[in-house]
């Protein structure tokens, strides 16, 4: 018997991901690179993308609605997009019960997916 129930996404806690990122910005400073806040970030993001592990939501921008949503599935999403946050870009308050980023559309049941804040 085989499960069709979708899994939420392993996300790291900030504390996970502050550790995660000085650790990183400390091992390629020791082998001679000064890693800058975005590429750290951007490489973190990436790598722990390709193992199923993914960095915590950024706080939403102001001016749209602030669904967001992680897309996690590397089977449905390319490496430039899979553990990338995304963000709604309609209107706060729209109407519908789908979200869309641009990139990405997605309701808010699915697992990765968190609702506006109201
Ligand atoms: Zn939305």
């Amino acid at each position: 018997m085989t499960s069709t129930q979708p899994t939420a996404p392993r996300i790291l806690t900030e504390e996970e991901y502050e550790l995660a990122y000085e650790r990183l910005t400390r091992a390629a400073y020791r082998n001679g690179s000064r890693l800058g806040e975005a590429a750290a970030h951007d490489a973190l993001t990436e790598t722990l993308a390709a193992v199923g592990v993914f960095i915590p939501a950024p706080d939403p921008e102001p001016d749209t609605c602030t669904a967001r949503y992680l897309p996690h599935d590397a089977d449905e999403f390319g490496p430039d997009i899979l553990g990338v946050w995304q963000q709604c870009e309609d209107d706060p308050g729209h109407e519908g019960d789908r979200h869309e980023s641009g990139e990405v559309s997605w309701p808010d049941e699915y697992p990765g997916a968190l609702p506006a804040a109201q």
